[in-house]
């Protein structure tokens, strides 16, 4: 019989993995299609399930379809290859690209990890080996197959399917699978992760259109619930980023940003190009340090099919962002020390977004004990990282084994998120054409998918369930 399999983002939000076994009459196992193939992350439980292998053989696996390029999506693919998947991998040809420098850094990351722990002999395994390694994460782009959005692909005489835009990150989009099971058609609608409603105003800065396609039908849908218990604020953000910042430069101090270096950078970069063109704040260079964000931005700029009605109209009007005067992009070392040596005040964009690593904790390091810096958090800080330290106002924090007093301004803004919250879900769900006769909530805390299934039930009336980690769904 055919079945969906939940191997990841059940009960958490990583590791995105769900296998569609299509099945057959003669008993032997059908087609096997993974949908996500991404990294566990966060607490140590779940990163552990990230040395198991697949239930089905990684070589019997036949195809993978990558919803977009975030590493809980994407970052178990090089594993995948590793343990022996031979198939095609289809995404969009952004993700392929973003995939390109995400992938490789994420091996570069995991070698490092290997030889930290291999250094303190603190690892159960002797010695540490990396779940992958650089060279493996490169050789696994050879497998991506760029598809356009809105294309059918069949993969088997009774399995294909078609991407459909998700509005969440460049690149990303949901996946549209159609099964025939005893010649009658299933259509399944896989989420991946949801953006923002089209509103500017409550979800600025989107640098990629917004909003998912409305009007869709699905007998059964795998659906994302991040956001499931929490709402965005639905004031503009903007008035406030703009009077913290020009506080921060009226008392002579820094401004520095915590943020990925793919999709929030670039996000925020535009949004300090409006505040500093329409003159709601002062003039100061702006500093982009992080190593892919140069990447980042050119493949950005090579995809700008994709573009928000606002950001093509920056684009028209200022050209590339790495040609923007006052804006510096810096990707060796030494162009990211000469940022500590820069006069203040300058606003200083680095990356990691949860200060767990990179360059922000340099420029952290220097900047936390002055009282006239602030530090501006966009993005969500998971418990137990040194960003969800800082944000909670906490004394002191541990940085390259010294404790580093925390004096400098800390605030933190909500609205740039690009996940839907419940009422942008609700809004869009009740566009559906009919009422799927189930519906399974994945990529949620415990807690967050269990109130948007409540809320769900109650506002659509639909068959929700919260799925668990590699419970089986036969699909009649
Ligand atoms: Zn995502």
């Amino acid at each position: 019989m055919a079945y969906i399999q939940f191997l990841g983002a059940a009960g958490t939000v990583t590791g995105s993995k769900h296998l569609i076994n299509t099945g057959d009459p003669s008993g032997k196992s059908g087609f096997q299609v993974l949908i996500d193939c991404g990294l566990f992350q966060g607490p140590k439980d779940w990163r552990e399930r990230n040395w198991r292998d697949t239930p089905v053989p990684a070589k019997e696996i036949d195809a993978v379809i990558l919803t977009h390029a975030h590493l809980d999506h994407c970052g178990w693919i090089p594993r995948l290859v590793k343990e022996g998947f031979r198939g095609p991998i289809y995404a969009t040809s952004p993700t392929i690209d973003l995939c390109g420098i995400i992938l490789p850094d994420s091996g570069h990351l995991q070698e490092e990890d290997a030889r930290f722990y291999n250094k303190i002999k603190k690892s159960k395994h002797d010695p540490a080996l990396p779940l992958y390694t650089f060279e493996e994460a490169q050789s696994s782009l050879q497998y991506f197959k760029p598809v356009r959005i809105g294309e059918t692909v069949r993969l088997s005489s009774d399995i294909s399917f078609r991407f459909l835009p998700a509005a969440h990150i460049l690149g990303s989009c949901m996946a549209e699978v159609s099964l025939s099971i005893n010649g009658r058609a299933h259509r399944m609608l896989f989420t991946g992760d949801i953006g923002r409603v089209r509103d500017q105003k409550i979800a600025p800065g989107k640098v990629v259109h917004s909003g998912p396609a409305e009007g869709e039908t699905a007998d059964l849908v795998v659906m994302e619930s991040t956001y499931g218990n929490r709402m965005h604020p639905k004031e503009d953000p903007l008035p406030e980023l703009a009077a913290l910042i020009t506080a921060a430069a009226n008392r002579g101090g820094s401004v520095i940003v915590p943020a990925f270096a793919i999709e929030r950078t670039q996000k925020f970069v535009f949004i300090l190009k409006h505040l500093l063109e329409s003159a709601q704040i002062p003039r100061m260079p702006v500093f982009c340090d992080s190593p892919m964000a140069i990447k980042a931005v050119e493949i950005f700029l090579k995809h700008d099919e994709e573009y928000s009605d606002e950001t093509r109209s920056m684009i028209r009007q200022y050209g590339s962002p790495l040609a923007w005067p006052g804006f510096i992009f810096a990707s060796t070392p030494e162009e990211s020390k000469k940022i500590n040596a820069a006069m203040m005040p300058s606003v200083i964009i680095s990356s990691s977004g949860m200060v767990t690593g990179g360059r922000v904790l340099h420029h952290l390091a220097q900047r936390l004990p002055d009282p006239r810096n602030l530090v501006l958090f966009i993005g969500f800080q998971a418990p137990g990282t040194r960003g969800f330290a800082i944000k909670s106002k906490s004394d002191e924090v541990k940085i390259f084994g010294d404790l580093v007093p925390i004096r400098a301004q800390v605030a933190a803004l909500e609205q740039f998120s690009d996940h839907a919250d419940p009422p942008e879900l609700l809004q869009w769900l009740h566009t559906f054409r009919n009422q799927p006769a189930a519906t399974y909530l994945v990529h949620g805390e415990p807690e967050a998918s269990g109130q948007l299934r409540d809320l769900m039930k109650k506002e659509l009336g639909w068959n929700v369930d919260v799925a668990k980690y590699l419970e089986k769904v036969e699909l009649s």
